[in-house]
């Protein structure tokens, strides 16, 4: 279980654990296989949707309820027996999951009951669509034989898959730079790498190369690194890489699709390849216009710094002379400004300004969580419930697990751990999500201080436990966080904008020690260097969205991808290819997304576009919140997402807010 990470390596996980699975999970397993059998039990004739469709949502949203707080463990558990258990109990879950898929006697009962051709509206109609869809997609219309070579197909493509992953894992890319190549690259980071003489050997881990591209003055030692990086993976990756583009594209055609982009994002809001193009065609001439005004401020810097009148800006100086300017020309000092931000102000803000937004109130029940049947793991670990101001009722509750500890997953996430559901009976299970985070502990004389950025990330993952709590849907598919993949960052991402507005931050950005506000200069030049290379930036976006829609939709999927990568990297960036790189061959997320990257950019454009009527109409209005969570957020994924877009904004939606996110002004 991850949040919001495809289950793509769910299949090769298995058989990786000997643990027996623990007991409450055979015992969920076991009530939902009851279940199972007794959809399948119904005459044909007397299939409704109630005891069909309504009756398996039912049982996965249940199984989902009693199990994924013991698998969710394995992330924040204190006691290592536990989190072993909690991985067994997720594999034993997922293979579950995948096996209930290929059921032949379900599909049979569902079929049953779809070829009754049901009179269904809104939900119901839609999980009917949704079902069928997923068992085209999983090759269940298909004749036996053509289904058995689909799985051995997809057997092979998930082997190397895996291969592709190792092999960047496993890089031995090494260089070797003399002490005086490295001037300005900060002790800390050079002391993690083996020291011969005067000599290091540098290895690429991610966070070095980037300690060296903003650190580094010597621009040569910056472009080996940066060509060096660009060769991880080698030829070897890019065989096998070229060959998972052949195998994903029979894959496609077998199931009945004319490329691997139609046929991986036919259930994304994009829909297909040639939304997706169009998207590209929009965007890429307003991208253009901010990277042409970035490459212009960005030379002018290195100009100034090389004392060279001609240098012109190479990709491996962008985050060198980015830093510069930050210090130079828009005077932001990040210690300063985290003075500013401190956890318990923080989280004040966060929750006074989406309650008022939202009409809502939470209630720290950490002290009743025994009662309510719920685990506090750690001293940590607060609980809130969240209520609605008007009804009084109880909407859900919401974990926060805020700071670092050994063993505990170590980045920022929020799980999705229980959807809603309105029973048959008239009852409705509440959402529950957990905000798990790894922010600075406070010391003895000092409180946990949040750099902005953090506090950016703070608000993105609130963005998606809201997401989840204020869902008002029927069906436990639907509930909150699951819609469609392109769309699920776009509530997180829009919430971002909060910490960045001077009428938000008044209300609880205040110096730790003295309780002054931040003051104006320091916002302004946060809000001025928000921007800085923006244009540069997103054309690196680009250029990784275009390679994976180019691969992707390559005939009979073959492809010279070092070729294909070098022509859209010298025609959408402002840079030159280098002879001798593959960065495809250690892009990771060519075997997570296949055609799908292209929604990083597509979420924040749509973002945007939703933060606008905040932005003309407060972003501290009431009626603004209530729109918003009555037209997105109570929604879930029960309506097609476009639509529910159009519906929000009132028109179709426009790149006008990406436009000036970007830094550009109309
Ligand atoms: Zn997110």
């Amino acid at each position: 279980m991850k949040p919001f990470a495809a289950a793509a390596l769910a299949l090769a996980a298995a058989s990786a654990f000997s643990q027996d699975v623990p007991a409450p999970i055979v015992q969920a397993l076991a009530k939902a296989d009851a279940g199972v059998a007794k959809i399948i039990a119904v005459k044909d004739s007397e299939r409704t949707f109630d005891n069909t469709l309504g009756a398996l949502d039912k049982i996965l949203s249940d199984l989902d309820r009693d199990t994924s707080l013991f698998v969710f463990m394995q992330f924040v558990s204190t006691n290592a027996a536990e989190r072993d258990a909690a991985r067994a109990a997720d594999e034993a879950i997922s293979n579950w999951t995948i096996e209930l898929g290929k059921r032949e006697d379900l599909y049979k009962a569902i079929k049953a009951y779809a070829d009754t051709n049901p009179r269904l509206e809104g939900e119901q109609a839609r999980l009917l669509m949704f079902t069928m869809r997923d068992y085209r997609r999983a090759g269940m219309n298909l004749p036996a034989e053509k289904r058995a070579e689909l799985t051995e197909l997809q057997k092979n493509l998930n082997k190397l898959e895996i291969e592709f992953g190792q092999n960047i894992a496993e890089d031995e890319t090494r260089v070797a730079l003399m002490s005086a190549e490295l001037k300005g690259v900060p002790q800390e980071t050079l002391q993690r790498h083996l020291k011969i003489g005067e000599m290091y050997l540098i290895r690429l881990d991610g966070s070095t190369y980037s300690s060296i591209m903003e650190n580094c003055s010597n621009a040569a030692t910056r472009e080996k690194c940066w060509v060096m990086y660009r060769r991880r993976g080698g030829q070897r990756n890019v065989r096998v890489l070229e060959k998972i583009l052949k195998m994903r594209y029979q894959e496609a055609k077998m199931l009945g699709y004319d490329n691997v982009v139609d046929y991986q994002i036919e259930t994304r809001m994009a829909k297909n390849a040639a939304t997706v193009k169009k998207f590209y065609d929009d965007l890429i001439p307003i991208v253009k216009k901010k990277a042409d005004a970035d490459f212009e401020e960005f030379n002018a810097i290195k100009r100034k710094d090389t004392k060279d009148p001609k240098a012109v800006l190479n990709p491996w100086d962008y985050a060198y002379y980015k830093r510069m300017l930050e210090k130079t020309k828009y005077k932001v000092d990040g210690e300063k400004v985290r003075e500013y931000f401190s956890m318990e102000d923080c989280m004040k803000g966060l929750f006074s300004i989406t309650a008022s937004l939202y009409g809502i109130e939470y209630k720290d029940v950490t002290s009743q969580a025994a009662s309510l049947g719920l685990p506090i793991w750690h001293p940590e670990v607060t609980l809130y419930e969240v209520v609605d101001k008007k009804t009084g009722e109880t909407l859900g509750h919401i974990y926060t697990d805020l700071y670092p500890r050994e063993d505990k997953y170590s980045h920022a996430a929020c799980w999705g751990l229980r959807g809603r559901r309105v029973n048959e009976d008239g009852t409705v299970d509440k959402p529950l999500c957990a905000l798990v985070c790894n922010f600075a502990k406070p010391s003895a004389d000092k409180p946990s201080l949040l750099p902005h950025d953090e506090v950016e990330t703070l608000f993105h993952e609130f963005g998606h436990a809201l997401h989840g709590v204020l869902t008002q849907v029927h069906y436990g598919r639907f509930s909150g966080t699951a819609v469609a993949r392109d769309f699920v960052e776009a509530p997180s991402q829009m919430m971002e904008n909060w910490v960045w507005d001077p009428k938000v931050l008044a209300t609880f950005a205040k110096h730790y020690k003295t309780g002054a506000p931040i003051p104006a200069s320091l916002l302004d030049g946060m809000n001025a260097a928000r921007t800085l290379g923006s244009g540069l930036e997103t054309e690196g976006q680009l250029f990784l969205g275009l390679m994976d829609q180019a691969f992707h939709l390559a005939p009979e999927g073959s492809v010279d991808t070092t070729k294909v990568a070098n022509q859209i990297y010298e025609t959408y960036t402002h840079y030159k290819a280098v002879p001798g790189t593959m960065f495809q061959a250690a892009f990771t997320h060519l075997t997570g997304y296949q055609g799908a990257y292209y929604g990083y950019l597509w979420s924040l454009v749509y973002a945007q576009d939703m933060f606008q009527r905040f932005e003309q109409l407060g972003v501290l209005s009431p009626e603004t919140g209530a729109y918003y969570r009555q037209k997105v957020l109570a929604k879930g994924g029960s309506e097609d997402e476009m639509q529910m877009l159009r519906e929000y904004l009132g028109r179709e939606p426009s790149m006008d807010a990406f436009y000036r996110h970007l830094g550009l002004k109309k």
